[in-house]
């Protein structure tokens, strides 16, 4: 198969949004096992059609998932644009025997920087570095039972903003500089391989390049064009870097095939996620919300949209409960619902999701999608910060302060008796 999708840190730190945590993903390139999914691919032209490109961008840039999703894995929230918003400033780590290994990396990362727009420049000091070149020459990096000649860590917040990436670099690699452009592009955003692609990227056998192609030049430029925000969704981004691809091509490439446009390449996603929501999937469901909220691959249709909430909202899942009350309240993804997203947190609270509860805190403290109750808020506060939420130790003990004692007293006693409820058995 292709490369394996370690996630090294998901923590849930916080508050508001489970989203706040931050996620890393590693990204890596194996020695061994290059299977035969990969080899069933059509091999990909050196000529690619605007639409490639486009299914390119879709595969590496949008979904980290989707090949998880067409193999029948699930969903996961990295469906979003991330990128570098601050410069890139980078620190040496591990063995400096190969300076021409170095020098390779320093000069890739402020190539493809440049191609980003991005400011790069060595840490002055090593705390400042928000990118570490690690070198060593192990056999390999272990990233779950597997070997792996180079591999990328990197981390994002719940805004699509970039926060580190960390490059180890084993200088016993086969293909050091494939090794080295591959691993720093997907520190760009490009998560993901697109394997029907003449890419760096791509794991097609017999197509494994070291140089940075035209399409990862066009994929790069594209995602980095301010018009593709960071945490945008998929769907959102999709429907629109159909033009920024176009306009980024014939400024590469005056002679670039014309243009063709998003809707195969929107109605294939669509159809992806109906499968996987088919399967229960309630991230998925959550996309079909928005994309028939928008009208993205399908006409607007809001009774359709509404449909998908309903059965998303039935999920026994507490995540993507959390998930999907997290998106009705925000109103990113879909439309604003503070009575159904209250209801969601409300439900996870009751099962001990101590984040959820948190959060069910704030809304019962603010009155908003239910009303103002400061003692059940406290009590709720209490027991979120009982379950290490940092940010409702804080409301708990601002909440307190505003109380009078008689209702300290009933919200201390009522987070004493509380009890999780059972989920039902699925
Ligand atoms: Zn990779």
């Amino acid at each position: 198969m292709d490369g394996v999708r370690n996630k090294t840190v998901r923590p849930v730190k916080s508050l508001i949004r489970r989203w706040f945590a931050t996620l890393a993903l590693a990204a890596s390139l194996l020695l061994a096992g290059l299977g035969t999914a990969v080899a069933l691919v059509e091999a990909p032209s050196r000529n690619p059609t605007h639409e490639d490109i486009l299914r390119g961008f879709d595969a590496s840039a949008l979904s980290a998932s989707r090949e998880d999703v067409a193999y029948g894995g699930s969903y996961d929230p990295v469906g979003m644009i991330v990128k570098w918003q601050t410069p890139i400033v980078y620190k040496i780590e591990g063995l400096r025997s190969r300076p021409e290994a170095i020098n390779l990396a320093i000069a890739t990362l402020q190539q493809q920087a440049a191609l980003a727009g991005i400011e790069v420049r060595a840490a002055k000091a090593p705390s400042e570095a928000n990118y570490t070149l690690t070198f060593g020459n192990a056999a390999g990096y272990n990233i779950g039972d597997r070997k792996a000649v180079c591999f990328l860590t990197y981390n994002f917040n719940t805004t699509g903003q970039m926060q580190w990436a960390k490059l180890q670099i084993n200088l016993a690699a086969p293909s050091l500089e494939r090794c080295v452009r591959h691993e720093i592009l997907h520190g760009f955003g490009l998560m993901n391989h697109p394997h029907r692609l003449h890419s760096v990227l791509s794991y097609h056998v017999g197509d494994q390049m070291a140089e940075m192609t035209e399409a990862d030049i066009v994929m790069l430029r594209s995602l980095y064009d301010p018009r593709i925000r960071p945490a945008m969704s998929r769907l959102a981004a999709l429907s629109i870097t159909d033009s920024l691809i176009e306009a980024n091509r014939r400024s590469l490439n005056p002679r670039a095939p014309a243009k063709t446009d998003a809707a195969p390449v929107l109605r294939d996603v669509i159809a992806d996620l109906d499968k996987a929501a088919a399967r229960g999937n309630v991230r998925a469901m959550m996309y079909l919300a928005e994309a028939a909220w928008q009208g993205y691959g399908m006409p607007k249709d809001p009774a359709r949209m509404t449909a998908w909430i309903e059965r998303a909202s039935a999920t026994p899942d507490v995540v993507a409960r959390f998930d999907l009350a997290h998106a009705l309240s925000s109103g990113r993804y879909m439309p604003k619902d503070s009575t159904r997203a209250a209801a969601l947190y409300r439900r996870n609270a009751e099962l001990g999701h101590a984040v959820s509860q948190n959060n069910y805190a704030v809304m019962l403290r603010d009155g908003i999608g239910v009303p103002a109750d400061p003692v059940a808020a406290l009590s709720w506060f209490i027991l979120a910060a009982r379950g290490k939420v940092a940010m409702a130790e804080r409301s708990r003990r601002a909440l307190m302060q505003n109380l009078p004692p008689a209702q300290q007293q009933e919200a201390l006693r009522r987070a004493a008796a509380w009890r999780p409820v059972a989920e039902p058995p699925r």
